[in-house]
């Protein structure tokens, strides 16, 4: 049994994005860290020089704490097992392969290069794999070679008869007969390792008790216990994690909608309401029905045995309902700001009331880059139309609208005290004065103001957010419009 404190880490390869599926990864892997009083490590898997992409890195350090997923060790913080940038580890893979091929169990290869003459028959992308051509070459003869100065990789020399079982704490026992594994490359012939060795040495020497990643990953594991066995080494916990799929049940991708975090970001959803949606990608607590959960929460009832091997659906629907329930119970000071950030750029130099605004938005967004088309109505003029008035249910229609409005004009001029309580007694003695009823007139005067039929919040609200001057130019443009038609 396993005694060794829990650790586990978020492995991204520096690509620039960080996909659902990646995050997903990360956030299990720092829930069953903290959900057992273990550590969260951060290592950068940069030894794939062609998808390395510049900013990458920072990508990945900015989306962990927009999440507040915090790590104990990685490349900026240290810890005891580093360097944590697979770049700046290849001494240690050397020293493996070569242990590996000292015992046995590896050996040089000399095909895999183009730098390498006389190999191009060798095509290693072939589906059958690598055909072990120089795995018979007498260790003699290769360390001839090597010294010669003859590039070469590495590859793992793998069984040819038996098979190969490992337990996944997800998926359960898996078999592979021997026979059926390809002598992997474990180190270029530019010394850079692959991940299928890179990952074995790391997660060894970096203490890794569970290793946590997307099922693709599954097939290889085997290959993976190989290696662990070879060195000698005690093999980890396995938590495979299952594929993401979009509501048609196919793998998601942009044909569903935004798969990647910054992507979520621009349309609007919060960090918050993104983790809470990824936390159950695959996992769900035991009979609860609550599916509201902080991070803080999630962190105590998070368990392995949760996690679900059937393909996880994404739902966008269900996205913007956790979203919606995120914004109505955020702080209304933090909503506000936010608010503010998005509102003021589109007011520009016209003033408005952003308090009264977050009020009335904040029971009915459903993400924040809605906000701007929401609000297109308060922070610009829309066109003026005589359907605008008719309102059969509050038997409104355009002349009506015009008597009204003409005589609450100079009311709403004279009125010292423009406020909710203000604004409600005026309509309510207009109302009476001009034997009509308030919802007339509040009708009349919302349809006014916003030169829109349907609005978030009312004819009093949206007088509060315009302020006196703005609401009477309004009436006035409305007035003259109504009057000439
Ligand atoms: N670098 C790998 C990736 O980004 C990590 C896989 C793993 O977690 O082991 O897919």
């Amino acid at each position: 049994m396993m005694t060794r404190k829990v650790k586990t880490r978020f492995a991204p390869s520096p690509t620039g994005i960080m996909h659902i599926g990646n995050l997903r990864s990360a956030l299990y892997e720092y829930l069953i860290a903290r959900s057992r009083g273990g550590a969260f490590i951060l290592r950068i898997e940069d030894t794939d020089r062609e998808r390395y992409v510049e900013g990458a890195i920072e990508v990945i350090f900015r989306t962990l704490s927009q999440c507040g997923l915090h790590h104990d060790e990685g490349p900026d913080i240290g810890g005891p097992n580093g360097p944590y940038t697979q770049s700046e580890r290849l001494p240690l893979y050397k020293k493996y392969a070569e242990q590996l091929i000292a015992q046995g169990d590896a050996y040089p290869c000399f095909c895999t290069s183009g730098t390498v003459s006389g190999n191009e028959d060798v095509d290693e992308t072939e589906s059958f794999g690598y055909n072990r051509r120089c795995r018979g070459i007498d260790p003699g003869t290769a360390r001839e070679r090597i010294r010669s100065g003859e590039a070469y990789a590495i590859r793992q020399k793998m069984p040819l008869d038996g098979k190969t079982s490992f337990t996944d704490d997800v998926y359960g026992v898996i078999t592979v007969m021997n026979k059926e594994l390809e002598d992997q490359i474990l180190l270029k012939s530019d010394g850079y390792p692959t991940y299928n060795f890179a990952n074995v040495v790391d997660d060894h020497l970096m203490e890794i008790t569970h290793i946590v990643r997307g099922s693709e990953y599954l097939s290889s594991t085997p290959k993976y216990c190989l290696l662990y066995e070879s060195l000698g080494w005690e093999i980890p916990h396995f938590v495979h994690l299952p594929l993401i799929v979009g509501e048609d049940g196919k793998k998601l991708s942009k044909r569903h909608g935004s798969t990647s975090f910054d992507d979520l970001i621009k349309d609007g959803y919060l960090p918050k309401a993104i983790v809470n949606m990824i936390a159950f990608l695959g996992w769900a607590p035991g009979d609860e029905t609550e599916e509201i959960f902080s991070l803080g929460e999630l962190e105590q009832i998070f368990r392995i045995e949760g996690i679900n091997k059937a393909p996880a659906v994404f739902s966008y629907p269900k996205l913007n309902w956790m979203n919606e329930q995120y914004i109505r119970a955020m702080p209304f000071d933090t909503w506000k700001k936010r608010v503010q950030e998005i509102a003021d750029p589109c007011f520009g130099d016209r003033p408005y009331d952003p308090g009264k605004l977050a009020e009335v938005l904040q029971p009915r967004v459903t993400k924040l880059s809605d906000i701007p088309a929401m609000i297109r109505f308060l922070t610009g003029r829309l066109p003026l139309s005589r359907e605008l008035f008719y309102n059969k249910r509050a038997k409104l229609d355009a002349d009506k609208a015009a008597y009204i409005l003409e005589a609450i004009f100079p009311r709403l001029q004279a009125l010292d005290e423009w406020s909710e309580t203000g604004l409600d007694h005026l309509l309510e003695e207009a109302g009476q004065a001009l034997d009509l009823k308030k919802g007339q007139l509040m009708g009349s005067l919302r349809a006014g103001l916003a030169a829109q039929q349907v609005t978030p919040g009312g004819a009093i609200e949206t007088a509060l957010i315009l302020g006196q001057s703005e609401s009477l130019e309004r009436l006035d443009r409305v007035l003259d419009f109504l009057r000439k038609e």
